[in-house]
């Protein structure tokens, strides 16, 4: 078997390399001349924990190939999948398609005998019926069927995501399709992996409404998190609580400071969009979009409370940029919304992470970007911790206070005890835990 993967992004490197380690012969495509040529010096162009080293075996191997030519790669695939970034549409919410429409051409164009497409990115139900009518009007000849298999994986556990799901699904009517998908997916049949055929469809509907449950439990949680801090409640305790009833499970219970990344935020509000353009409004996901969109404004007022009402003229640690641990992703961030807000409110602001200050000294202007923690927060007013990378779930206390001019600290994702924190003499604000008198 040999397939294309189109767009070599957090999706495609990684669903092309996991592929050939299951033994398929796969040529990552991608635009971005850039990409592909750091590829071929095995320099990855995303960070996401044992990329390197599979990548390496697998380009050693023999079955894994990087390349900017469309054509080539697809004219000798048995299946070429579809995985580029499907954005939200400036002005109107719906999720730009242009990309995956763009590949379906070029596809129909260097197509030679029966091949099976395959949209990997997270598109609108239907978009499988119009890149079928693309490259029916491109290439009136062509043999080929169009499939659905929308991925699941999480950035920062891509590879194990990848290589033991939870479930794949496969959206297509087609036997001669769904056979050859079945081939490409043969090691997780070994591993007794659900594998659910659905229509096309079903498919596409699959995923966002898994992606926009999710964000639902979140917001949930985030919600409560809010009610616990009026009422004197734990949320944590109220999610293990909730959470060890099997029929609601115990994960995307963490409070936090909203959701984010690259793709609850587009997701959520293509699937309201969708909604509404067929005449049945999902009312609950529009809310979960609304309060999300607050929460993140929320945070910057949660510092500046913290900072004793103003922030003006202060300076402020900032640890975390990333929308969440062991990835470099800043894709709608909620550190986007938090730090802008700290700065228009008088702050200046000092920011590390392990990763991502490459992304975000594009995104957020203004900001100190320092090496490592503790230079981040010498001589600052307050500490924030935006994302809980390892490395800041254990700072030294004690350096942290002898640091900082005040011992505030902001804990957006409720990492450190509270007691620890009283009897290390900080002025501890998290989220949903009152604070310890
Ligand atoms: P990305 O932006 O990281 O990568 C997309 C890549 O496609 C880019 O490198 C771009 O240069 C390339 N590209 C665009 N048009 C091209 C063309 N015609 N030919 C060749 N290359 C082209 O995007 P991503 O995060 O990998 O997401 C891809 C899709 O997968 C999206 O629909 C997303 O919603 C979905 N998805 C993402 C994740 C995730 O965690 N990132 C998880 C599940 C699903």
């Amino acid at each position: 078997m040999r397939i294309a993967m189109i767009g070599t992004g957090y999706v495609g490197l990684v669903s092309g390399a996991c592929f050939s380690e299951f033994g398929t012969n796969v040529v990552c495509v991608d635009k971005d001349e850039t990409k592909i040529n750091k590829l071929h010096e095995n320099i990855m162009p995303i960070f996401e924990p044992g990329l390197d080293k599979l990548v390496e075996n697998n380009v050693s191997g023999g079955r894994l190939e990087f390349t900017t030519d469309l054509k080539e790669a697809v004219q000798s695939a048995d299946a070429v999948f579809i995985a580029v970034g499907t954005p939200t549409r400036r002005g109107d919410g719906h999720a730009d398609l242009s990309y995956v429409y763009g590949a379906a051409k070029e596809i129909a164009e260097a197509m030679d005998g029966y091949t099976v497409v395959v949209t990997k990115s997270t598109v609108p139900v239907g978009t499988g019926d119009e890149v079928e009518r693309i490259i029916r009007e491109t290439r009136p000849d062509a043999d080929f069927d169009v499939v659905s298999n929308p991925e699941f994986l999480r950035e920062g556990s891509a590879i194990e995501d990848f290589m033991r799901p939870d479930r794949v699904v496969i959206g297509t009517e087609s036997e001669r399709a769904q056979e050859v998908m079945r081939q490409l997916y043969r090691p997780l049949f070994l591993i007794e992996t659900p594998i659910l055929f659905t229509q096309r469809r079903t498919s596409e509907l699959i995923k966002y409404a898994a992606n926009t449950f999710l964000a639902a439990k979140i917001t949930f949680i985030n919600e409560i998190a809010d009610l616990c801090e009026e009422v004197g409640a734990d949320v944590q305790a109220v999610s293990k609580g909730i959470g060890l009833d099997g029929r609601i499970g115990k994960k995307f219970l963490h409070a936090g400071p909203g959701y984010g990344g690259s793709c609850f935020p587009k997701d959520t509000l293509a699937l309201v969009k969708t909604a509404q353009q067929y005449g049945r409004p999902l009312k609950i996901i529009e809310t979960v979009v609304d309060v999300n969109e607050q929460r993140k404004k929320q945070m910057a007022e949660k510092v500046i409370k913290a900072c004793g009402g103003s922030v003006d003229g202060k300076k402020i640690a900032v640890l975390g940029v990333a929308f969440k641990p062991n990835t470099d992703d800043m894709r709608d961030s909620p550190s986007l919304d938090i730090i802008p807000a700290l700065q228009e409110a008088g702050a200046s602001v000092a920011a590390f992470d392990p990763e991502a200050m490459g992304e975000a000294k594009e995104m957020l202007s203004g900001v100190d970007w320092k090496e490592n923690s503790y230079d981040t927060m010498d001589n600052a007013d307050a500490l924030v911790l935006i994302t809980e990378w390892n490395e800041f779930r254990m700072l030294d206390l004690d350096r942290v206070k002898g640091l900082l001019n005040a011992p505030v600290m902001v804990d957006l994702r409720n990492v450190y005890n509270r007691q620890e924190m009283k009897d290390a003499g900080f002025d501890y604000t998290c989220i949903g835990r009152p604070k310890l008198e």
